[in-house]
């Protein structure tokens, strides 16, 4: 009878399985790291187990994996200014909703309100600017699915904009929708949420700051922040908890150091990242499209210059295809949310924000440079496995390409 929902390890926080219980038997709580976890109350389930099957971590079906059948790599970027000067890297999120909401259309994206995050659904184009940039922080998604269920009811277009776990459960949620056609989900190469704890004392602490608007401009990681005199501030300084505490890696959910939705080849239309490579003026996303649906997307955007690659992009952005992280196992990690609660702000940004005041705060920043480089080892060497598992795939599908036609003429 009791439902064998994903444990700490494994749950993503997608919430796709609060969505899908009839009898609202389970909701969002808050867990002490700082992370979205689910409980559940038996008096009110019947057994049915629909949220087991829903569930992305569990439910057994492959969200990626990294052969390549027919996803194909772009490096895209929006020609249009106001868009494009938003947005992290090349504004490709910015102009699919304006092209969505254009057309009639729903975008649901990300939203920073009280200095939390999480997504919205909207058909309003002003609504666009605050659902660009990064938000280094786990965005909410309660309510969404049902959300999106009633406007696919209606038959209406929806664009869903997510990070790779909740676009599983996005896909999960709705694979046998009739109206899934009016559905297109993109997801994000992801390095990982980190805990709101990390704004939460941030906010707590630097009284001066009213509100948390941004995590990054363009290629450089800065905090925007308003200040009591509603002014926006942008601190330059590097070392600032949230996001010094995104770089430590020490903070993320247990399921982003064993994430199950990297790869190339996805359930989504597209994902999309940064490219580091770019040999223009201009910060450019990497767009890897995966279904019909995706490419024509992508084609039919005006204001989007693109053109493809190969997949050596990879060994510069290892995120997309590694979701592997040690640090999970690490005592700062295990006992994160009693440090949290017991130890002054001043140490937590020593131990996760890495600024030195001590010598065993410094200590302690060179014994995680330590593990971080033979972590990075590791992960170069398996890197290069798949690139040129990867490029070889590729070339040997060009080349099959090149004999059929070869055999037909
Ligand atoms: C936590 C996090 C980690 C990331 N790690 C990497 C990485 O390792 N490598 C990489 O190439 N790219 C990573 N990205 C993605 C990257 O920062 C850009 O978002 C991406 O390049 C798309 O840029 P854009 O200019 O097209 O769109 P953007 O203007 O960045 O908008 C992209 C979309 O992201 C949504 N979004 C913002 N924050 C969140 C959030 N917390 N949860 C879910 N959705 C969100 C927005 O609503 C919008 O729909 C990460 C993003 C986040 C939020």
């Amino acid at each position: 009878m009791i439902p064998h929902l994903a444990n700490q390890y494994l749950c993503t926080g997608c919430l796709a399985c609060v969505d899908s219980c009839g009898q609202a038997a389970l909701t969002k709580k808050n867990g002490e790291d700082g992370h979205i976890y689910v409980c559940y109350d038996e008096t009110l389930c019947v057994g049915c187990h629909r949220c087991e099957k829903i569930c992305p971590a569990i439910n057994g079906e492959r969200y990626a994996s990294n052969e390549i059948n027919d996803s194909q790599a772009y490096v895209a970027y929006c020609t249009e200014e106001t868009l494009y000067e938003r947005s992290t890297s090349g504004g490709v999120f910015a102009a699919l909703a304006r092209h969505i909401i254009s057309h009639g259309g729903y975008v649901c994206g990300v939203v920073m309100e009280d200095n939390t995050a999480h997504h919205i659904v909207t058909s309003k184009l002003e609504d666009i600017p605050r659902m660009q940039g990064s938000k280094y922080i786990q965005s909410d998604m309660s309510g969404i699915y049902k959300r999106i269920a009633q406007l696919l009811k209606e038959e209406r277009k929806v664009l869903f904009c997510g990070m790779g776990c909740q676009a599983a459960g996005v896909c999960s949620f709705f694979k046998n929708n009739r109206n899934r056609q009016n559905l297109y989900v993109v997801d994000m190469i992801c390095g990982g949420v980190p805990s709101s704890l990390l704004v939460k004392k941030f906010m707590e602490n630097e009284k001066e700051y009213s509100s948390l608007v941004g995590f990054r401009n363009k290629g450089e990681y800065v905090l925007s922040c308003l200040n009591r005199n509603g002014n926006l501030v942008y601190l330059s300084n590097k070392r600032t908890l949230p996001l010094m505490g995104f770089f430590s890696d020490l903070t993320k959910r247990y399921s982003c150091g064993n994430c199950q939705f990297v790869g190339i080849e996805r359930l989504s239309d597209m994902t999309i990242g940064d490219y580091w490579g770019s040999k223009i003026d201009r910060q450019e996303s990497v767009a890897i499209v995966h279904s019909e649906k995706g490419k024509a997307l992508l084609k039919e955007l005006d204001d989007v210059k693109s053109y493809p690659i190969d997949w050596r992009f990879v060994n510069d952005n290892y995120r997309c295809v590694i979701g592997k992280s040690y640090n999970n196992r690490r005592l700062q990690r295990k006992i994160m949310p009693w440090l949290f609660s017991h130890l002054s702000y001043a140490s937590l940004c020593g131990l996760y924000g890495c600024t030195f005041q001590n010598p065993f705060l410094t200590m302690i920043f060179v014994y995680n440079r330590v593990v971080s480089k033979i972590q990075r080892f590791f992960i170069q060497r398996r890197k290069k496995i798949i690139v040129n598992r990867l490029q070889q795939n590729q070339f040997n599908k060009k080349l099959s390409a090149m004999s059929n036609y070869n055999g037909g003429g």
